[in-house]
């Protein structure tokens, strides 16, 4: 860690971030807040909305040890620069861990420096609403005010500003007319929704600055998530804590829906859920397929939201989720970023199965991995199995996701067979998706298994990918495959239709190998997708 002079603070205004949500991160600071905002000619309206933005959480829960994508620790991500933008050349750098005060008071210097910056003061000239003026700095802080991320010379201060004021879609349409390289992904609308959302709530906790202009912004329309948290719960309901908690999933749902990143966050947070009853069990791995394949489907939230309402409600019904979960056959439309790769093969609508493997929590759920932010074997795998799929419906592959849901194995093998057969009766392949783990820390490297009469060619196929994507890895056993008569998960490998195999690409007890991977899963991710249609289209 580098030493760095930080900023002073008053040690009896110490704040709180322990537990609490973004929401509560804002209501029980707000003192302290509003008061750093006004150190910096700022007020709580223009920088909660970004604060709130930029966040970072684990399990839903504002993290001063957060670690965000480019490295940035803290709550909020100060960025590499500080010194230019603030003017002090003792400035923290970007990974430097720093008490949770000084991380937001920097953040705010970052922000006044933007605002007084000659390099962006056409952006605030003659803007004087808060409404406005923040959406403009939260373009900076999203970087649309920089050149480099739009491509073909199309990028105009003009348009940017337009953009940066307008509504969510028309933001999107604007930037893309540009070039802009996150336009048509959903991340546009979603960051600026968020925004939005966090502006209203800071009007609605009666927290705007007595002294600021009145936000020109009367027509804005906004949504607010159906679930009253005030609402009396009837009937047989479940704990206290576990009503809070889905309350607090919805919330995040409903700021953060449309941001595919978030999706993860979210599925740990309903991973933090208690289910007592088997009823509440079967409604939350119902809810958390919900939540990995139809995250980001504007449509689908609302449904979600009322669903889970009825659920903190004690209104526990599995079917009640049936018109939702997916259960039509059809995977939700690819939902991570565009990859294009044009070495990977072409199919022409070639059936691949993806499982996830274990079930999210209780009997039958997997290693709990101490190293990265994402501690669960599910969820890890979660993200790599809708990343292969994404890449294998862009190859032209038509690619399901299953879960296991049920922690007895016999019937979740015999299960994962019927639903295969009944989604993908013409199914090539399938693959399980897994990480290895040992007692030995130092335990290491890749394993694909198979079952001893079968899958061996898929197996192969998926280790010889592996091997070309990550050279430096090891491959244990026979160059990567483990033929297996029984045990580790064989029961699976016999009775799913397809050829199958059990993917063990690492060992998350390992922490080099694991924090390797959590940094690579796209490229693990085309590694299978690459064995996977090699093998299909033999
Ligand atoms: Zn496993």
């Amino acid at each position: 860690m580098k030493k760095h002079n930080s900023i002073k603070y008053i040690p009896e205004n110490k704040m709180q971030a322990s537990g609490l949500t973004k929401e509560e991160f804002l209501e029980t600071n707000a003192i302290e807040l509003d008061q750093m905002a006004r150190e910096q000619d700022l007020s709580l309206e223009i920088v909660w909305p970004i604060m709130y933005a930029e966040m970072g959480l684990t399990n839903g829960r504002a993290d001063p040890g957060f670690v965000h994508s480019e490295g940035e620790r803290g709550v909020l991500p100060l960025p590499s620069n500080l010194s230019r933008w603030t003017g002090d050349p003792k400035a923290p750098q970007s990974e430097d861990k720093i008490p949770l005060e000084d991380n937001i008071r920097w953040f705010m210097q970052y922000l006044k420096g933007i605002t007084t910056s000659s390099t962006y003061k056409t952006w605030f000239s003659g803007v004087s609403a808060s409404f406005p003026y923040m959406r403009r700095l939260a373009a900076i802080v999203h970087g649309w005010g920089y050149k480099g991320v739009y491509s073909g010379n199309k990028f105009s201060v003009k348009q940017a500003r337009e953009a940066a004021e307008a509504s969510p879609n028309e933001a999107d349409r604007i930037l893309k007319k540009m070039g802009y390289k996150n336009a048509g992904k959903k991340i546009v609308p979603g960051r600026l929704k968020n925004l939005d959302h966090a502006f209203d709530m800071v009007e609605d906790l009666g927290l705007k600055s007595p002294e600021l202009p009145a936000s020109e912004l009367s027509t804005k329309t906004r949504t607010s998530p159906p679930f009253n948290k005030n609402r009396k719960a009837e009937g047989e309901t479940p704990d206290e804590k576990t009503v809070k908690s889905i309350q607090q999933l919805v919330g995040l749902a409903w700021t953060d829906w449309d941001e595919p990143e978030m999706k993860l966050p979210g599925l740990e947070f309903l991973n933090g859920i208690k289910a007592a009853t088997a009823a509440q069990k079967e409604s939350k791995a119902e809810v958390q397929q919900l939540v990995a394949n139809s995250w980001g489907q504007s449509e689908k939230l609302d449904e979600f939201s009322n669903l889970l309402a009825a659920w903190a409600k004690g209104d526990i019904h599995a079917t009640g989720f049936d018109s939702i979960a997916v259960v039509d056959g059809k995977s939700a439309p690819p939902s991570g970023p565009a990859i294009v790769n044009s070495n990977l093969p072409r199919a022409n609508g070639e059936q691949i199965a993806i499982c996830v493997g274990h079930t999210l929590s209780g009997k039958g759920s997997g290693y709990m991995n101490k190293f990265v932010s994402v501690k669960n074997e599910q969820i890890w795998n979660n993200e790599i199995a809708n990343l292969v799929r994404d890449i294998l419906e862009q190859q032209g592959a038509a690619a399901e996701i299953y879960f296991r849901t049920i922690g007895s194995y016999s019937k979740f093998t015999a299960d994962s067979a019927s639903q295969i057969r009944q989604r993908q009766p013409q199914c090539k392949a399938a693959i399980e998706l897994h990480y290895n783990a040992y007692k030995d820390p130092k335990s290491n490297g890749c394993e694909f298994i198979c079952f001893s009469t079968s899958g061996g060619r898929l197996a192969r196929a998926l280790a010889n990918s592996f091997k070309e994507h990550f050279p430096e890895q090891r491959m244990r056993q026979d160059r990567g495959i483990l033929k297996l008569s029984s045990g580790r998960g064989t029961g699976w490998l016999k009775r799913v239709p397809p050829p199958a195999v059990i993917a063990e690409p690492f060992f998350a007890s390992n922490a080099k190998e694991i924090r390797f991977f959590d940094k690579k899963k796209v490229e693990l991710a085309e590694a299978y997708a690459e064995g996977l249609l090699k093998f299909a289209l033999r």
